[in-house]
């Protein structure tokens, strides 16, 4: 079966009230490891791909190894989203490489760091998504700015900085249907990477109650959390216990997450996790087997620590168990439900 669009999973997640975990990737091994937990839970898949991570891997690799994932696993169904799109230009140029969804962010200017206004925002969403649309892919626009730094990418904003930028209710129901996005990603305190809150995070940091605000006013748009990695405590000790130095940290709990899904959430973005259980493993072999040399003997345990938390969040997002049931449809029949 070929890529399908984000668009039908995430419509068959929000008839269903379940969220669908958008797993980014830069190589093989991280690709095979979602591939494997989808196929242990029958879970159907987000995969996703910032621009660093094009960069990182090319696009040709990435499409080819992408397309060896639906090859293998023909019951699974499989999106290729593009995670921030900084120009419509980037979103092109990944819908010309066979992704089946696009974020354009327009939060930010083109360099990805300056924080943009509404007319800017609009206008660049829209024309992705005439363009998007046309072809059957799926566009994520994003309302309010996000924290942190994901692959270059962010306003760089401090957890305290991003709470001046969340997502307003008013505007983003006015985005909708200026845009017509298929999914939006809202600021609601989040940030990227492995720093995102230094307590556990409370309402006055988190803002849930803005994500149940937004749905009521946009029952049928799908809502994204971005910066959505839990950081688990046990991932970050082993890193530590074998050599590496990270500063504890709280991420997003996987509770508020499960808020967010009674709530309109139906895509949320996990990084950091996958990241900190990759390194762990690595790191586990290099201390207690330092004669080893053969990548193999560390890529395969760190592609097993991956599929586990990959395996953790597609049944604590409800996912689990819904492959079997979407009917898989390509870009091209998604068309005529955009031209409706
Ligand atoms: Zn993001």
């Amino acid at each position: 079966m070929p890529l399908v669009p984000m668009r039908v999973l995430l419509d068959h997640a929000a008839e269903n009230g379940y969220g669908v975990a958008a797993l980014n990737v830069n190589d093989m091994e991280q690709i095979q490891a979602i591939m494997a937990a989808a196929v242990e839970t029958d879970s159907p898949v987000i995969i996703q791909a910032s621009r660093g991570a094009r960069s990182y891997s090319q696009d040709a690799y990435l499409r080819n190894l992408m397309l060896a994932a639906v090859e293998l696993h023909p019951n699974i169904p499989v999106a290729m989203h593009l995670d921030h799109g900084n120009a419509p230009s980037t979103c092109y140029s990944a819908i010309s490489q066979g992704f089946t969804s696009v974020m354009m962010d327009g939060s930010l200017h083109e360099d990805g760091k300056s924080t943009s206004d509404y007319a800017y925002n609009v206008k660049v969403t829209r024309d992705v998504v005439h363009v998007a649309h046309a072809l059957g892919v799926s566009v994520e626009g994003e309302i309010g700015a996000l924290g942190g730094i994901e692959d270059g990418h962010g306003a760089g904003l401090t957890g305290e900085e991003a709470l001046k930028h969340l997502a307003d209710p008013a505007q983003a129901e006015q985005f909708v249907k200026d845009t017509n996005v298929d999914a939006l990603a809202v600021a609601i305190g989040t940030s990227h990477g492995a720093y995102k809150f230094t307590k556990p995070p409370t309402g006055d940091v988190l803002k849930m109650d803005l994500i149940e605000e937004i749905h009521k006013r946009l029952p049928n748009t799908h809502l994204v959390m971005h910066g959505s990695s839990s950081v688990p405590q046990e991932l970050r000790e082993i890193i530590n216990k074998y050599g590496g130095n990270l500063k504890p940290s709280w991420g997003v709990p996987i509770e508020q997450i499960q808020r967010g899904i009674k709530h309109g959430v139906r895509k949320i973005n996990v990084d950091t996790d996958n990241r900190l259980a990759i390194t762990g493993a690595i790191r586990k072999v290099f201390a207690e087997t330092p004669e080893k040399f053969d990548p193999r003997d560390y890529l395969k345990p760190a592609r097993e620590a991956m599929k586990k938390v990959c395996v953790a969040r597609m049944t604590a997002f409800g996912q689990a168990g819904n492959a079997g049931k979407i009917k898989q449809i390509t870009c091209r029949e998604m068309i005529s439900f955009y031209l409706k």
